[in-house]
C-alpha cells in the first residue's frame, strides 16, 4: 500500500515524516539534517536550491534567496501582512490588489505556491530515498488561522510538487495527534508554538474526536531569528569595542555571525556557557582579528527576556477569546525548535500554571502529527478518528449587501449544503453569487472568496425562479459551490473553487516547466559528468603524447593533435555545442594509438630495432603552443 508522508511545512524550517510498523518516525533529509530550512535560493546560472545550501547563500546572495515564502501564500500583494513582510524580505513583491503576489527573481515572476513547491518536492525525494518507494501522497499541516484561499494554495504548492494533498491539517491539531490526544471527552489543550519567524498560540477543544480551534493569536515577526539577532548584535557590539571594526558591513562576516549566534543559542539550551570562536573573522592594517569569548546562559537569558515577554499578551488574548482560565487548561503543548530555550519553558510554565510536555521534539511534533494523520487515513491507526471543523462562517452576499450564512464556523467537515434562492426583479436574467467567509452581517466586511454568475435566467417575474445554490466542503477544508437554476427546468449548474490565484492552467504550466527543467537539469548533469571525465583524459593523453607522440606516423599524430585540440576547446567551453561522447570517443582512440606506439616501442628496443627518435621537444612545444597543460 502506497505511503502518506506528513509535512510540516514550516515558515523557517519543514519536517516530513511517515508511518512505519504503526509507528511516526521523522525521515532525514539527504545532508542528514531532521528538519529543512524552508529556504530557496536561486544561483545567476538559473539553477533551484532548496534547504541548508540555499540558506547558506542568504546572506551573501540575499535578492536572489526566498525564505519565509510561508508569509505570502495566498496573499494578495496589498494585504498588510504582505506589506509588512515587505518591509523585512531582501526580495521585490509584485502583483495587484486583485492578484496574488509574486515574487521577482533574477528577471522572473515566481508565484508563492511555485516557491513553496521546490521544499516540497525536497522533502518528497527525502522520503522516496529513505522509503525506497514512490511517493505521491501527503497531508500537510498549515497555520490554523490560515483562510480558505491559504489552504488552497497549500494544496497546489503540493500538487506542483508531485503530491497529492489528502488533506491540509490545522498545526494545532497536528501537535495534539503527535501527543495521542482527542480519544477521551472534552479536554482543553494549548499549543505555543514558537517556530524561526513566527509565533502561535491556539488553544484546542478535543471532544471524541472533534478538534475544535476555540481561539488563536500570536506575533507573525517574533521568533528564533530575533534571538539569534539579539545574540549577533552582543558580538558586533563587544568586536567594535575591543578592534573599532564595525562587521555588519562585511557580508561574508555576517554570514559567520549568524551562524555562530544561531549555534551558540542552541547550545545554551542544554549547556551554562559557550564558547563563541570566530578566526579571522576581520582584519586591519595590523593584521587579523579573531573573535572569542565564553557566553554564559543567564548572559543570554538578560538579553532575550525582552522577546520571551512579547510572548505573554497573545497567551493571554487567547485565553480571553477562549474565554478561558489557566485552570481550564488540561494540557500545554511546545511546538517549534525555540521552545528548547530553558526560559521559554518557564515562562509558559509561568503562564499556564502547568508544566508543558516535552515528550516529542518541538520542532517534530507538527509532522509526526500529520504522518498519524496519513496513518489514519490508510487504517494503520485505529483508535483516532479526526474530524477537523471549518474556522469561519461560510456563506453569500444576498440583496443589500447582506451575508447570509451557509455553513456556520465550527462546522465538522466534510459536509454539504443547499440553500434555494431567487431573482430580487422583474425579467432578471443573471445572478452573481458572490461567495464570503467571515463572521460579520454585512458582505463588505468579510473575506470575498469567489464570485461567479447564473446566466439565461428565463424571464419571468420576480421571486419565481429556483435556484439551487450548493456550498461541499472536503476533509481538507477546501470549498466547493455550486449553483443550479431549477425554474427554467434546464439544469445549469456553475462550479467553482475558490483558487489560490493560480488558475489550473497555470498550475499545469508549473508542473509541465518542473518536469521540463528537471530533464534540462539531468542532461546538465549527464553532460557536466562527461565534461569532467573528458578533461581527466584529455590531460592524461597530452602527457602521453609529450612522451611517445614522436613515435606514430604522422597522419596519427595528426589525428591525435585534433582530438587534442577540440577537447581542449570543449574544455575552455569554446564550442558550446559539444558532442562530449564523440570527444571522449576520439580522446579513447588517441590514447590507445599511443599506447600501442608506447609497447611497440618498448619492444623494439628490446631487440635493438628502436628507430631513431625524433625531438620529443617537439610534442611539448606544440602542447605549449596549443595552451594544452600536461602537469
Ligand atoms: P522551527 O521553525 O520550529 O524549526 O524553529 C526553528 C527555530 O528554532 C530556529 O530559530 C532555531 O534556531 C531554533 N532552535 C532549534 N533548536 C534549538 C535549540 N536547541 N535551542 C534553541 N533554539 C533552537
Amino acid at each position: 500500500m502506497p505511503k502518506i508522508i506528513g509535512i510540516d511545512l514550516g515558515t523557517t524550517n519543514s519536517c516530513v515524516a511517515v508511518i512505519e510498523g504503526g509507528v511516526a518516525q521523522v525521515i532525514p533529509n539527504r545532508e542528514g539534517g531532521r528538519t529543512t530550512p524552508s529556504v530557496v535560493g536561486f544561483t545567476e546560472k538559473g539553477e533551484q536550491l532548496a534547504g541548508q545550501i540555499a540558506k547558506r547563500q542568504a546572506v551573501t546572495n540575499a535578492k536572489n534567496t526566498v525564505y519565509a515564502v510561508k508569509r505570502l501564500i495566498g496573499r494578495k500583494l496589498n494585504a498588510p501582512e504582505v506589506q509588512q513582510a515587505q518591509e523585512v524580505l531582501p526580495y521585490q513583491l509584485t502583483g495587484s490588489e486583485t492578484s496574488d503576489v509574486r515574487i521577482h527573481i533574477l528577471g522572473k515572476d515566481y508565484s508563492p505556491p511555485e516557491i513553496s513547491a521546490v521544499i516540497l518536492n525536497k522533502l518528497r525525494e527525502s522520503a522516496e530515498e529513505f522509503l525506497g518507494e514512490e511517493i505521491s501522497e501527503a497531508i500537510v499541516t498549515v497555520p490554523a488561522y490560515f483562510d480558505d484561499i491559504q489552504r488552497q494554495a497549500t494544496k497546489d504548492a503540493g500538487k506542483i510538487a508531485g503530491l497529492t494533498v489528502n488533506r491540509i491539517i490545522n498545526e494545532p491539531t497536528a501537535a495534539a495527534l503527535a501527543y495521542g490526544l482527542g480519544k477521551h471527552e472534552n479536554e482543553k489543550v494549548v499549543i505555543y508554538d514558537l517556530g524561526g519567524g513566527t509565533f502561535d498560540v491556539s488553544i484546542l477543544e478535543l471532544n471524541d474526536g472533534v478538534f475544535e480551534v476555540l481561539a488563536t493569536c500570536g506575533d507573525s515577526f517574533l521568533g528564533g531569528e530575533d534571538f539569534d539577532q539579539k545574540i549577533l548584535d552582543w558580538i558586533v557590539g563587544e568586536f567594535q569595542k575591543e578592534n573599532n571594526i564595525d562587521l555588519r558591513v562585511d557580508k561574508l562576516a555576517l554570514q559567520r555571525l549568524k551562524e555562530a549566534a544561531e549555534r551558540a543559542k542552541c547550545e545554551l539550551s542544554t549547556t551554562m556557557e559557550t564558547h563563541i570562536n570566530l578566526p579571522f573573522i576581520s582584519a586591519d592594517r595590523t593584521g587579523p582579528k579573531h573573535f572569542n569569548k565564553l557566553l554564559s546562559r543567564s548572559k543570554f537569558e538578560q538579553m532575550v527576556a525582552d522577546l520571551v515577554e512579547r510572548t505573554v499578551e497573545p497567551c493571554q488574548k487567547a485565553l480571553w477569546d477562549a474565554k478561558l482560565e489557566p485552570k481550564d487548561i488540561d494540557q500545554v503543548l511546545l511546538v517549534g525548535g525555540q521552545t528548547r530555550t530553558p526560559l521559554v519553558r518557564e515562562r509558559v510554565e509561568k503562564i499556564f500554571g502547568k508544566l508543558p510536555c516535552l515528550e516529542i521534539n518541538p520542532d517534530e511534533v507538527v509532522a509526526i502529527g500529520a504522518a498519524i494523520q496519513g496513518g489514519v487515513l490508510k487504517g494503520e491507526i485505529k483508535d483516532i478518528v479526526l474530524l477537523d471543523v471549518i474556522p469561519l462562517s461560510l456563506g453569500v452576499e444576498t440583496h443589500g449587501g447582506l451575508f447570509t450564512k451557509f455553513l456556520d464556523r465550527n462546522t465538522t467537515i466534510p459536509t454539504t449544503k443547499t440553500m434555494t434562492f431567487t431573482t430580487v426583479a422583474d425579467n432578471q436574467s443573471v445572478v452573481e453569487i458572490h461567495v464570503l467567509q467571515g463572521e460579520r452581517e454585512l458582505a463588505a466586511a468579510n473575506r470575498s472568496l469567489a464570485k461567479f454568475e447564473m446566466i439565461d435566467i428565463p424571464a419571468v417575474p420576480r421571486g419565481v425562479p429556483q435556484i439551487d445554490v450548493t456550498f461541499d466542503i472536503d476533509a481538507s477544508g477546501i470549498l466547493s459551490v455550486s449553483a443550479k437554476d431549477q425554474s427554467s427546468g434546464r439544469e445549469q449548474a456553475v462550479k467553482v473553487t475558490p483558487s489560490s490565484g493560480l488558475s489550473s492552467d497555470e498550475i499545469k504550466r508549473i508542473i509541465d516547466e518542473a518536469k521540463f527543467k528537471s530533464d534540462e537539469d539531468r542532461k546538465q548533469k549527464e553532460q557536466t559528468i562527461l565534461k569532467n571525465r573528458m578533461s581527466g583524459l584529455l590531460q592524461s593523453t597530452a602527457k602521453t603524447f609529450t612522451e611517445f607522440g614522436w613515435l606514430l606516423p604522422e597522419n596519427d599524430q595528426t589525428f591525435v593533435r585534433d582530438a587534442l585540440k577540440t577537447a581542449k576547446h570543449a574544455d575552455e567551453g569554446i564550442d558550446t555545442d559539444v558532442n562530449f561522447s564523440r570527444l571522449m570517443q576520439d580522446l579513447e582512440q588517441s590514447a590507445s594509438l599511443l599506447t600501442h606506439a608506447m609497447f611497440s616501442s618498448q619492444a623494439n628496443s628490446k631487440d635493438g630495432k628502436a628507430p631513431q627518435p625524433a625531438k620529443p621537444d617537439d610534442m611539448l612545444s606544440w602542447l605549449n603552443s596549443a595552451g594544452i597543460d600536461t602537469k
